[in-house]
């Protein structure tokens, strides 16, 4: 097999769409696992439409999702000229004709097909002499499709599909002011960018039939085509703005990792046994056309969040801590000092075996950050009554006095309070737990209290009674 490449082809009028970055990652898989090259292609031409923002939101949501393209990303709209040289060529070589007809005729000659039950082909010049067009007349080009016969593809994900040749319209492949229509540029640009394959949502599968034939009035291989089914709701219909987040940048703010989004995404769709837990590693190692699912995939948040909390629960604990440590700074407005770092560095391993998103752990991870007096829930301030003020009194000074600051010395210290007070263990570690972290979800108390410190731990006790 030559050397694969594919190639990623976002129409930039909006932000990344999440069936987009599908799509993307199965063409970076593939290249990847076959050493091959991933290409990036903006298909910018519809003016109107394509922004720079937009141009912008792709390619960040590309680098967040860890998809790197090779080379620099191409503009379609830069390539019009070699766009409208295919097209003369086409039309020298006789694959293409002069079409003359007006806006109105074609509107007519297109009334009268459908009122005739017939296709209608756009075909009004196909046989007609063009020095019958009245002197420096406008005329666009198309392309004239085979009439007979029928082509089949044999696409890797939807596997034979047949289209008779008839069924196919002598489409515009260079308007009248010299642009030149998609369908053209697409071609253009996968041939001369050496695309091999072509992985793409099946909303395009249509098109391969009308593209096959550029590539193959123009004498070029075609490539190899695999549409990939489109990502539906969690109620079975086409993914829509109706079902939430569509665009990827969403779902960085959602707190969720790269890494889990790819994971997420390459199962939206492809399998391997029963494996929910793939690497990226294993997925480039694994990846293949023929896994592709041949049914619409259902978005599933459940899934994404379990996955998530998985890679949470095996992130690298430096990266860890700063993605947290930023969350913070930025809810906290101000930089985190020394002391908070590294009590963060001592609670995060505990507190990610429960994250699903990053903002719920940043929202944990807020507990052991410098902000007295803690604001207490409605729960804590319940627990917090005033005749269990006088034992967090006593407790402070309990633990004031402890020498050596670490678990076993805090809970034995706590325990024979609680005995010389006559006091059920209970009776005195939820009134610690509600003032010490203002009743923020929180993991073993002892374990709060130890990587807390003893000044703050204290301090935290003490702004109760007096408050
Ligand atoms: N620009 C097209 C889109 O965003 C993709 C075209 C293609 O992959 O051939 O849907």
């Amino acid at each position: 097999m030559p050397k694969v490449v594919t190639r990623f082809a976002p129409s930039p009028t909006g932000f990344l769409h999440i069936g987009g970055a599908r799509t993307a990652l199965y063409n970076w898989l593939f290249a990847r696992h076959h050493g091959g090259d991933f290409l990036l292609r903006i298909e910018d031409t519809d003016k109107k439409r394509s922004t720079e923002e937009a141009i912008d939101a792709i390619l960040k949501g590309m680098r967040w999702l860890e998809l790197d393209w090779d080379g620099t990303a191409i503009s379609q709209a830069s390539r019009a000229d070699r766009h409208q040289d295919v097209a003369l060529e086409m039309l020298a070589n006789g694959k293409a004709y002069r079409c003359y007809a007006s806006t109105e005729e074609l509107a007519e000659a297109r009334e009268t097909a459908r009122a005739e039950g017939r296709n209608f082909r756009g075909d009004l010049w196909r046989d007609r002499d063009p020095a019958e067009a009245p002197e420096g007349a406008p005329y666009s080009i198309r392309i004239k499709m085979p009439r007979e016969g029928e082509v089949t593809i044999h696409d890797a994900v939807q596997g034979d599909v047949t289209v008779k040749n008839a069924e196919l319209d002598d489409m515009i492949i260079l308007r009248s002011d010299g642009t030149p229509t998609y369908m053209l540029a697409v071609v253009v640009d996968d041939h001369d960018m050496g695309i091999t394959h072509i992985i793409r949502g099946d909303d395009h599968l249509n098109n391969a039939f009308r593209q096959y034939q550029i590539f193959e009035a123009m004498g070029w291989d075609v490539p190899v085509f695999a549409h990939i089914p489109l990502i539906h709701g969690m109620d079975g219909k086409k993914l829509s703005k109706r079902h939430g987040a569509l665009g990827v940048e969403a779902y960085e703010e959602m707190g969720f990792l790269p890494e889990a989004m790819r994971n997420y995404l390459l199962r939206l769709g492809w399998s391997h046994g029963d494996d929910e837990i793939i690497s990226t590693k294993q997925a480039i190692e694994w990846f293949n056309l023929e896994s592709v699912g041949r049914g619409p995939a259902r978005f599933d948040f459940d899934k994404l969040d379990n996955l998530n909390g998985h890679y949470i629960r095996e992130c690298d604990a430096e990266r860890l801590l700063s993605i947290v440590k930023s969350g913070l700074e930025n809810t906290l407005d101000r930089a985190l000092e020394r002391a908070e770092i590294d009590r963060l560095s001592r609670a995060l391993p505990a507190l990610a075996e429960r994250a699903k998103r990053l903002p719920e752990l940043v929202e944990s991870a807020s507990l052991f950050c410098n902000t007295r007096p803690l604001e207490l829930t409605e729960t804590a301030a319940k627990q917090l009554t005033d005749d269990v003020l006088p034992v967090l009194e006593k407790v402070a000074k309990e633990l004031e006095a402890v020498t050596e600051w670490n678990g076993p010395v805090i809970k034995a210290a706590i325990m024979s309070f609680a005995e010389a007070e006559d006091l059920k263990l209970g009776k005195v570690m939820q009134p610690i737990r509600a003032a010490v972290t203002g009743g923020k979800q929180s993991g073993d108390l002892v374990e709060t209290l130890e990587i807390l410190g003893q000044d703050e731990t204290i301090g935290r006790l003490r702004d109760r009674v007096a408050a």
